[in-house]
């Protein structure tokens, strides 16, 4: 492979990634092609010669925070520091113009696989032909930095017109990853150590749909399960409501691998919002989903988001999704206030509901579902659950004595937006333990000794040492639940405002 590398400063790059799993992905791809050309990744900003801010433009308060960054970095800016705003900002129209002035360059989000020439450009290189195997903005690559999980991005884009989203507008339609590619990338993450895969798209049940595949993904998890038979777990976000949904439901049953966890965003239950959303109105498929899920899968867990406050949304209409979580009673739920976006069908509506109606209706139903998860949750107390260990680091107690602890992740929790298991002691990290759960929060379990543990070498190989020295935040350490606050500070569940 040719490279150029680059003296000093100037060959460290930091990237600062926003928003949703997705835009990760397309920042790892970013890490891969930058290595490739010699330079080398720090997490110091003012150590590197070229930082990447990886905006998100979902949202209003997503594109603020984005503009916050990059003015962030350009206010602490070094003596020929390049800067590149890149991302979901730049494909907004209405909003690119935000981006403060000062940023080098921009790099829209479909553009992400071309920062290899445009950072060498930037520093005046001799152009580098193009990486091998790269197609565009579905570019396969391996990740230098994954983890013991690691997120694979099977399709960009979306062909759905939901009334409230700017993504088809920033994305444009779905592209899907060719299978082959999807597998390749598997399997270089799991030869590195991953235990966890964890798919994403805008609407991962369509995937392959713009290939020809009538049942993309059954079809691509067969084949993963088929020619990678060292993942241990892998896991599927972002399934919009779909009758494809009962046959990958059918899938997952047959394989232990497949981990039993329908991520199903419904965003409301009351058909007229659903229609006005310009979503799946048939409430009952959802139940019929759901329904499929419980009686097919073993011990499934089940997580949706909702939006609250969407224009003309009665009382009586809040009411009904109201019921609707009360009945279906969901593992873990992210709601969110609906916010008006501008270029989207929904943002002409009439009917505005307040802000804090809004806001009363979002609490309402975390309040709601607050002692759903608890209840699910103080279920698992006496039982055995498998853990994936994410990090090691210490707990304190009220004396200020520190004991090592353990964080991880269950086959029912998704990277980030769920819970957490935690269990005394330093344990390697990227092994999977089984644990028997001795205590539960609505959102964190607190587990025994393990009882035993399977695939820990190659997992403590090749991230022992680096995440050995993360610390587990406080408010979740053991000596937090002692003094009985256990679960303050924790933020409430939201998913990736991306979601399908
Ligand atoms: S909400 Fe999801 S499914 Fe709907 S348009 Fe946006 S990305 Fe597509």
């Amino acid at each position: 492979m040719s490279s150029t590398v680059v003296a000093g400063r100037d060959s460290a790059f930091h990237i600062v990634t926003l928003g949703c799993s997705k835009n990760r992905v397309d920042s790892d791809g970013m890490d891969h092609l930058l290595r490739q050309r010699g330079m080398r990744p720090t997490a110091d900003p003012d150590g590197a010669g070229v930082v990447i801010v990886n905006t998100c433009g979902f949202l209003g308060a997503a594109r603020q925070e984005s503009i916050e960054a990059i003015q962030a970095i350009i206010d602490r800016r070094q003596d020929g520091q390049v800067v590149i705003a890149a991302g979901c900002m730049p494909a907004l129209g209405n909003h690119a113009t935000e981006i403060p002035t000062g940023v080098d360059h921009i790099l829209s989000t479909r553009e992400w696989y071309r920062i290899g020439d445009v950072v060498g450009g930037l520093l005046g290189e001799p152009e580098v032909p193009e990486v091998a195997g790269c197609e565009g903005m579905l570019t396969t690559f391996s990740r230098s930095a994954a983890g013991p999980s690691a997120y694979v991005k099977v399709a960009d884009g979306c062909d759905h017109a939901c009334a409230f989203c700017t993504i088809p507008s920033i994305k444009g339609r779905q592209a899907s990853k060719r299978p082959l590619h999807v597998l390749q990338e598997i399997v270089d993450l799991v030869a590195g150590g991953t235990r966890e895969v964890v798919l994403v798209a805008q609407d991962t049940i369509r995937y392959g749909a713009d290939l020809g595949m009538k049942n993309g993904l059954p079809t691509l998890l067969e084949s993963i399960v088929e020619q990678v038979p060292d993942l241990p777990w892998l896991r599927m976000l972002y399934i919009y409501p779909s009758p494809l949904t009962l046959k990958m439901v059918d899938v997952m049953a047959r394989h232990d691998v497949l981990l039993p966890y329908l991520d199903m965003p419904i965003q409301h239950a009351d058909r007229d919002v659903l229609r006005s959303m310009n979503r799946p109105s048939d409430i009952d498929m959802t139940r019929r989903l759901i329904d499929h899920a419980r009686e097919t899968l073993a011990d499934p867990v089940m997580r949706t988001t909702l939006i609250v406050g969407y224009p003309g949304e009665t009382e009586a209409q809040f009411e009904t999704l109201y019921r609707f979580v009360e009945e279906t009673r969901f593992d873990h739920v992210g709601v969110f206030t609906y916010s008006p976006e501008e270029g989207t069908k929904a943002a002409t509506l009439p009917g505005t509901v307040p802000a804090e109606v809004a806001e009363r209706r979002r609490a309402a139903i975390m309040e709601l579902q607050h002692g759903i998860s608890l209840d699910h949750n103080r279920a698992l107390i006496g039982t055995t659950i498998q853990v994936l260990v994410e990090a090691v680091g210490e707990a304190e107690d009220e004396l200020g004595r520190t004991e090592p602890i353990s964080a991880g992740r269950a086959r029912r929790h998704a990277p980030e937006v769920d819970g957490m298991v935690f269990i005394p002691g330093a344990h390697p990290v990227g092994s999977l333990i089984d644990v028997r759960v001795e205590e539960a929060g609505p959102y964190d379990l607190w587990a025994a000794d393990p009882l035993g543990s399977t695939a820990i070498e190659p997992a403590s190989r090749a991230f022992g040492r680096e995440a050995t020295r993360r610390r587990v935040p406080a408010a979740r350490s053991r000596a937090a639940t002692r003094r009985g606050t256990r679960g303050r500070g924790r933020p409430v569940p939201m998913a990736t405002p991306a979601g399908t």
